[in-house]
This record gives structure tokens, C-alpha cells and sequence, in this order.
């Protein structure tokens, strides 16, 4: 099915019936980008929700381009490339999708590395249009922020050096020093609820890595989905323990009140499941493990 773009944004009655991530040549390119734009972004992609009244989407149709905030150094979920600048990565892929949602193609995408204490502020600023980086949805957050989705539901586990044997869970936190990074949920975990941990933090969970390796902390703390990705990266020297201790939904960050753009990227989200499959299976799910799309959460806006 070929949809312009101004059928899959402007809700023109057309609602893709058949969502797919196609191995060449998308079809969300339309009218005003170039073919060779267009060709770039693989994503399929159509929505019936309007999108008048979203100042964030007028902002990228006249500007011809979006900024999406993520992480950097997120092994499977958010990485860069050094050498040659790509990114990869499953939030990676979810933002290339919402993109080509909105008429954007792969090439009309900047990628801003953001970290986790700075991403409100950079969405309440127009610095980022959308932020796409491991970002739970919390109350507090949502005072700040809205989020579609979720799109991803994992919760807080623990990563070690493979020779340590003293912490086995979150219970053997006690006088430990547990690194995370500044203004995420698990450090605020730790320092609320594990009073008795010493809290180490940076700005990027890469630091928490070089951290551990350098024996500096005993232990870094964040989403098991992360940490299953450095692990992944360095197996002979690291593993996760335990179990999930929390809960964290991913959310697609946006600016306060852009109601008419929350709505849509959920209708995106929720008829896309099958496009959501395909990028599971192409980055985190390379590790076997099988998750479910959880169902967007359409909370009032405030
Ligand atoms: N999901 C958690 C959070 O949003 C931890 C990961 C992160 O810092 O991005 O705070």
C-alpha cells in the first residue's frame, strides 16, 4: 500500500491496514520529500488521528526536519557509532519510526545525545522535538513532560563483575557502592529506599561501566534492559543478578500539552504492532528474549 504523506498525517480516511517494515523503498515520504529521502526511511507508517493543533508538528513540516533526543552509549537500546556516526538501537529504531509517522525521513533526522537529567528541559525548550531514550513514565516527569506509549516495559536490575559473589540481589546493597546516572528513576531508588548503599552517579550509565571495570563501584544500577546490553557487550567480565526490583514503562517524550501529537504518536503505536515486532527482532530481541508491545496508556492530558 502506497500512502502520501498527507494521507497518513492529516487523516485523510486512509488507515493503513497493512503496517510493515519494508526492505526497501518506504512509502511515508510524500509529496514534499525527495525521492532518495524517502527511499531512506524503511518504516510504512499511517495514522486517521489529525495532527492540527500540534505546535510541535508544525514546527518540523515547516522546518522539513525533526530533532529527537536519545542515548549514546546504550548497547542495543541507543548507541553510537564512533567511527562512522551511525546510531542503532531499538529506541533508535522506535524514533525512525514515529519520524516517518510524521513525514520525516531517515536523512531529515538529527539525533541529539541528551542525558538523563536534562531531558525535560531539553523537550520543555524546543531543543529536541521528541525524545526517545529509555525514558520512564512517571508522575512526576508528567508534570513536566508528556509521553505516548508506553512502548517498552522493563524495571530496575543490577549489573557485577563476574567474579563478584557478595551481591546476588537488591537485598546485598548495604555499604556498597552503586552507581547510576544523575536524575534517573534507579538512582532516586537508591537513594530513597536503600539508605544504607552509598549512591555514585555520573551523567551517562557508560561512566557507571568504567566505573565498575576500574573497581571504583561495586555495582551500577538501571534498567535490566540496559544493563543486559553492556553485559551482552563484555561477557566475560560482567553479569546481571537478580531479578527486575521495579517496574519502568518507556515513554515517547514530547512537550507539555502537544495533546494532538501524544494522541497520534499512540495511534501509531497502537496499529503499528507488527512494525513494533520487526524492530524488536532486529535489536533487542537478538538476544531471544520474548516480550510483548504493551498497550499505550491514553492518560488525561492535565
Ligand atoms: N528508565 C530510567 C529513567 O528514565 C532509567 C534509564 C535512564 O536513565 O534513561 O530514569
Amino acid at each position: 500500500m502506497k500512502l502520501t504523506r498527507k494521507a497518513s498525517v492529516a487523516g485523510a480516511g486512509i488507515i493503513a491496514a497493512a503496517l510493515a517494515l519494508t526492505a526497501c523503498g518506504g512509502s511515508t515520504g510524500g509529496t514534499d520529500t525527495s525521492s532518495a529521502a524517502a527511499a531512506a526511511t524503511p518504516y510504512s507508517v499511517a495514522s486517521s488521528v489529525s495532527l492540527t493543533g500540534s505546535p510541535t508538528y508544525d514546527k518540523i513540516k515547516s522546518g522539513g526536519k525533526i530533532t529527537i533526543g536519545v542515548k549514546e552509549d546504550q548497547p542495543g537500546l541507543g548507541l553510537k557509532d564512533p567511527t562512522t556516526g551511525q546510531y542503532s538501537g531499538f529506541d533508535i529504531e522506535i524514533a525512525r519510526w514515529m519520524a516517518a509517522s510524521l513525514g520525516m525521513s531517515a536523512d531529515k533526522i538529527t539525533f541529539q545525545a541528551i542525558p538523563s537529567s536534562n531531558r525535560e528541559q531539553a523537550l520543555a525548550n524546543g531543543q529536541v522535538d521528541l525524545y526517545v531514550g529509555t525514558y520512564s513514565i512517571t508522575d512526576k516527569r508528567k508534570a513536566l513532560v508528556d509521553f505516548a506509549g508506553p512502548y517498552f516495559v522493563t524495571g530496575q536490575g543490577l549489573l557485577v563483575k563476574k567474579s563478584n559473589d557478595s551481591i546476588k540481589s537488591e537485598k546485598d546493597l548495604d555499604g556498597k557502592k552503586v552507581c547510576s546516572a544523575t536524575g534517573s528513576t534507579p538512582i532516586q531508588n537508591i537513594k530513597t529506599n536503600y539508605p544504607k548503599a552509598i549512591p555514585v552517579e555520573f551523567d551517562v550509565y557508560s561512566k557507571c561501566i568504567d566505573a565498575l571495570n576500574s573497581g571504583q563501584v561495586d555495582v551500577v544500577t538501571t534498567d535490566q534492559a540496559i544493563l543486559l546490553g553492556y553485559a551482552a557487550q563484555d561477557p566475560d567480565n560482567l553479569k546481571v543478578v537478580g531479578q527486575p526490583f521495579t517496574t519502568e514503562k518507556y515513554g515517547i517524550g514530547l512537550k507539555k500539552g502537544d495533546t494532538a501529537l501524544r494522541t497520534f504518536l499512540n495511534d501509531t503505536l497502537t496499529k503499528g504492532k507488527d512494525v513494533w515486532s520487526k524492530i524488536y527482532d532486529s535489536t533487542l530481541g537478538k538476544s531471544g528474549l520474548k516480550v510483548a508491545q504493551p498497550a499505550v496508556d491514553n492518560y488525561p492530558a492535565s
